[in-house]
């Protein structure tokens, strides 16, 4: 999301004559784009900013912005941390960043947007990072109303709003138009889309009229959330040719009592009853998942329950993390809060586990053929060529044309943790 919305904040200040340059040396306008998800994120953030006074030191002229979710976070604060910044605008308003600019360079104050309330922008014919691409993200609604207890994204990014289906559409086809094969969904929770003003369209009807556009052969979601995971969604996957074969659903935990202190909304139970039916309907698909370990009061026995799980379901793949503090989330008031060293012990004990399962099955995809849409050079150039399977596992293999945007057939000769190789067996 957060890369979504620097490329669109970027497109906008491009359509109005802005350059990007290649040093922030050479800036006129620095923008920090902060994510507020785990401390760590923060941190970086925060430190970054602080290191741009110099920068202001030696051109006080610079204007120096943050943005996203620590700005939202944070608002006013940061200006008596850092003095020198000029602007201060949460994800809610980034839509209005070149009027802010205009005021500030007009010898106005210095300005903090952090309107919750708005509506989210949906950069309509912004998204113009799309030159020579194959793939593009879509924001398709914003914020969430689900509030897991150790979460601050309901916080940071407001309510649950949705992006009308007309837009979507009209942006998608225009993607499309541009070159784009491959559109992903964006939101923090895509499963609970409904329109305002639509009639209540819900997702999963988005997403039927979405695989209507001619020449989209490629359609992705991220995230959704298990418990709104409906029947109509499931049925997706067996109807809609353009629906790639991969969810990521995040889980969080193995364990019944943690899951309910998360405030998550289903069973363990309810996890792998969805993670069945998924595979009833799509044999191949790929599942991916979120885990945190070390949330307060997770003992050795919920942990292990996490673990159990991951035998069990066999993700291709998870991102896990280690519980964050996050203040004024309902968990930051919770007891029994686990040791740091623990935390860390849990999750590299589960990322171990982790590591092998994800490559045991990309060993599996051996001497099978894969079709891959090519987006590019491969990092090792060599007539190298990149792109993904429909299951989202990146292909690297020899090539001597330009083949970008295409779909070709594959057949993956070697597996590793990260990737696969590959040599190609047929051209379009
Ligand atoms: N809306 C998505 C997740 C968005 S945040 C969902 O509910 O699935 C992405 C991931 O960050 C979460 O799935 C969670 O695993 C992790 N996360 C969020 N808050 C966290 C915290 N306070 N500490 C550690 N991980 C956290
Ligand atoms: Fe955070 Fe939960 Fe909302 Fe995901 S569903 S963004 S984890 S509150």
């Amino acid at each position: 999301m957060n890369k979504y919305d620097s490329d669109s904040i970027s497109q906008v200040l491009i359509n109005r004559g802005y350059e990007q340059t290649q040093s922030m040396q050479d800036a006129n306008v620095i923008m920090v784009n902060t994510c507020a998800v785990r401390e760590k994120a923060e941190a970086k953030a925060l430190s970054l900013i602080g290191r741009l006074s110099n920068l202001k030191r030696r051109n006080s002229d610079c204007i120096i912005a943050v943005v996203g979710c620590v700005a939202q976070e944070k608002g006013m604060e940061l200006f008596q941390r850092f003095p020198y910044l000029d602007l201060v605008v949460g994800p809610r308003n980034i839509h209005h960043i070149e009027e802010y600019l205009s005021q500030i360079k007009a010898g106005g104050e210095r300005i903090c947007a952090a309107d919750m309330t708005a509506d989210p922008s949906l950069s309509v014919r912004c998204n113009g990072f799309v030159q020579d691409k194959a793939t593009s993200f879509l924001k398709i609604m914003e914020g969430c109303d689900n509030f897991c207890t150790y979460c601050i994204v309901p916080y940071v990014r407001g309510r649950e709003r949705s992006i009308p289906e007309k837009q979507v559409i009209d942006e998608a086809t225009y993607l499309v138009s541009r070159g784009i094969k491959e559109i992903t969904l964006i939101g923090q929770n895509v499963n609970s889309y409904n329109a305002n003003g639509t009639n209540g369209l819900r997702f999963p009807d988005l997403m039927r009229e979405l695989d209507r556009i001619p020449g989209l052969k490629r359609l992705r979601f991220t995230t959704s959330h298990p418990k709104d995971l409906s029947d109509e969604l499931i049925r997706c996957f067996a109807d809609l040719h353009s629906l790639c074969s991969h969810i990521h659903l995040p889980v969080q935990s193995g364990s019944d009592k943690i899951l309910r202190l998360m405030h998550r909304g289903y069973t363990r139970d309810t996890y792998t009853r969805l993670i069945k039916l998924l595979r009833n309907t799509r044999p191949d698909i790929a599942i991916t998942s979120d885990m945190i370990v070390g949330f307060p009061g997770e003992t050795e026995s919920d942990f292990k329950e996490s673990l159990r799980l991951i035998d069990e379901i066999k993700f291709d793949n998870i991102f896990s993390f280690k519980y964050s503090e996050r203040v004024g989330t309902t968990a930051s008031r919770l007891p029994d809060k686990i040791d740091e060293y623990e935390k860390y012990r849990r999750l590299y004990v589960l990322q171990e586990k982790q590591r092998q399962i994800t490559l045991s099955k990309n060993l599996l995809l051996t001497g099978t053929t894969q079709e891959v849409l090519v987006e590019g050079p491969g990092k090792r150039g060599e007539a190298q060529l990149t792109g993904r399977t429909t299951g989202n596992k990146v292909v690297n293999f020899h090539a001597k044309d330009d083949l970008k945007g295409q779909l070709v057939t594959v057949r993956i000769v070697e597996a590793f943790q990260n990737s696969l190789f590959g040599e190609m067996v047929e051209s379009p």
